[in-house]
């Protein structure tokens, strides 16, 4: 007996065969009818309608046989599939291909064979329409065009159907764009986006592991891969990614590009492994069936990737061509996903920059008093006092003019770097105005305030900031004042801070002076 020959095409045959979805489906009307016609024109007892799969032959319809399938090693339809054409066998008894075939020799005791491929797509046969007889039978040319003509019939019946089930699965992933656009525009969420896409991808190609990654660079310039969320049906294949990625508050981090994601984003081209057991022997992969990985590409740069794996069906063309598709939109979403996190970063930076002096990179004085309110509040629900310092350099227009404006303006700067440096995370540091620097002490009360005030002004007198290799005699005078046990409006905080300041200016300067009690 000769066991069918596999042709070279096998596997796009097999991936056919799959798309057609035909295997193990019930029996349907449209072929039964064609399988009845064929059994009363050519007046045999059996007709088939066989679909060759990997290692059987499937009935999808039947007639004088009860059987649904045989081994594909004793089939006469699995040599149709492999040569494509039709082939003819009179009497098996004398073909030393079929004499000793089980199925010549036992049940159903065939003789005669005629079976016409169905050619679905670039002459791939998915299996046969097929007359079987117990007597050997002649068969001419005509007989021949008529069983093709049958069986190119059903073949087209076939390729229809194939094309609404395509037409459907096109509409479902629009739907899944759309999800997923909407979602990521009305919340502005990423994870939650991508989780759509992949999870409703899942459910349409049969796969157990997905997930979308976007390119990052990070400070210090490695490359890796931002995979917000991982959509999983398998533990195997969660475990095998998981290994890989490092947990971050919102999702995970790929580090560098020497993996197969990397080489999918390099190449710029879709990425399919059959067998990553082979394409990786001993590897990381060995928990893979299979695995697609399709870079997501604006305009012309790849801004991340589309990965699937585990496909029960495998990965064909059909199914990376569809979900091309979807890794443009997805690219559109990186994008504008980058350009929204530049605006809020932009936006960050002017917040920040508004609240800031400029020559010190101290708080300006609008921040200031916006911590002033905070401190008022909780004062108003905790009755935690605060104090306030001000602080003026002494003759410091002197300072100016024998030194010159930028001798000022480093000074400046070295004050506000020395009273950072006295100070404590929780204090607050303004720039008040021209050489006026206004300090808030949280939780403070006078002594406390007073005591702290008094060494930041014997540090000041000894800091001597170093001007064209001189150093420059500086000194500062301070009013200290604390929030009244029973509250006080800040501007009348500022304003005993402030007298209390000029009455250590008249009192020599480089010194420190205590508010009096507000007036009631
Ligand atoms: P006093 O001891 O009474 O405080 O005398 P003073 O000279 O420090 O006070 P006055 O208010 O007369 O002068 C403050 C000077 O601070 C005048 C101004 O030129 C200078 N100044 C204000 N802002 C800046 C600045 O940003 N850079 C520089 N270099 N100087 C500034
Ligand atoms: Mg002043
Ligand atoms: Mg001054």
């Amino acid at each position: 007996m000769q066991i069918p020959p596999t042709a070279s095409h096998e596997h796009a045959r097999l991936a056919l065969l799959n798309r057609s979805a035909l295997l193990d489906t019930p029996a349907e009307i449209e072929f039964d009818r064609i399988v009845q016609l064929a059994a009363s024109i050519f007046r045999v007892p059996i007709a088939l309608v066989s679909l060759i799969d990997a290692q059987r032959q499937w009935f999808k319809a039947k007639v004088g046989v009860d059987v649904c399938e045989t081994g594909r090693e004793v089939s006469f339809c699995g040599h149709v599939v492999a040569s494509g054409r039709m082939l003819v066998v009179d009497n098996a008894l004398q073909d030393d291909r079929f004499a000793d075939n089980p199925l010549v020799l036992g049940d159903p005791s065939i003789r005669f064979y005629a079976g016409a491929p169905l050619l679905i797509s670039d002459q791939l046969a998915i299996g046969t329409l097929c007359l079987i007889d117990r007597q050997p039978r002649q068969f001419n040319l005509q007989d021949q065009t008529l069983l093709q003509q049958l069986a190119d019939t059903l073949s087209d019946l076939i390729r229809k159907r194939m094309a609404v089930q395509l037409g459907q699965r096109q509409l479902r992933l629009l739907l899944t764009i759309n999800q997923a656009q909407s979602s990521f525009l009305l919340d502005r969420d990423l994870g939650a986006a991508c989780s759509t896409i992949t999870q409703s991808l899942l459910d349409m190609s049969h796969c157990t592991l997905g997930f979308i990654a976007s390119c990052q660079v990070n400070d210090s310039d490695t490359p890796y891969l931002a995979i917000p969320s991982i959509a999983h049906q398998q533990q195997d294949a969660l475990q095998w990614l998981m290994r890989q990625l490092v947990p971050q508050p919102s999702g995970y981090h790929l580090y560098g590009l020497d993996h197969v994601f990397g080489q999918a984003i390099a190449n710029g081209e879709p990425l399919v492994i059959r067998r990553p057991a082979l394409y990786d022997p001993g590897g990381s992969l060995q928990p893979l069936q299979n695995l697609l990985v399709i870079p997501c590409f604006f305009h012309l740069s790849v801004l991340g990737v589309l990965v699937l794996a585990n496909r029960a069906e495998g990965f064909d063309e059909e199914i990376v061509e569809h979900l091309t598709t979807l890794s443009d939109s997805i690219g559109t979403l990186l994008h504008v996903r980058e350009l929204e996190l530049a605006r809020q970063a932009a936006e960050a930076e002017l917040a920040r920059q508004a609240t800031l002096d400029p020559l010190t990179g101290l708080l300006n004085r609008r921040a200031f008093l916006e911590r002033c309110q905070y401190s008022q509040q909780r004062f108003a629900r905790y009755r935690q006092r605060f104090s306030l310092l001000m602080l003026d350099l002494d003759h410091f227009k002197a300072l100016n003019d024998h030194f010159g404006h930028p001798a000022g303006d480093h000074v400046l700067k070295e004050v506000g770097r020395m009273l950072r440096e006295q100070l404590r995370e929780i204090d607050i540091i303004a720039r008040w105005g021209g050489e006026e620097f206004c300090i808030l002490l949280p939780q403070e009360t006078e002594q406390p305030a007073l005591l702290l005030a008094e060494r930041l002004c014997r540090t000041l007198a000894g800091l001597a900031p170093v001007w064209h290799d001189e150093p420059l005699a500086l000194t500062c005078s301070i009013g200290v004042a604390t929030l009244h046990p029973d509250g006080e409006h800040t501007d009348t905080l500022i304003a005993r801070a402030d007298a209390a300041m000029y009455q250590a200016k008249a009192a020599g300067r480089n010194c420190v002076r205590l508010a009096s009690a507000p007036k009631q």
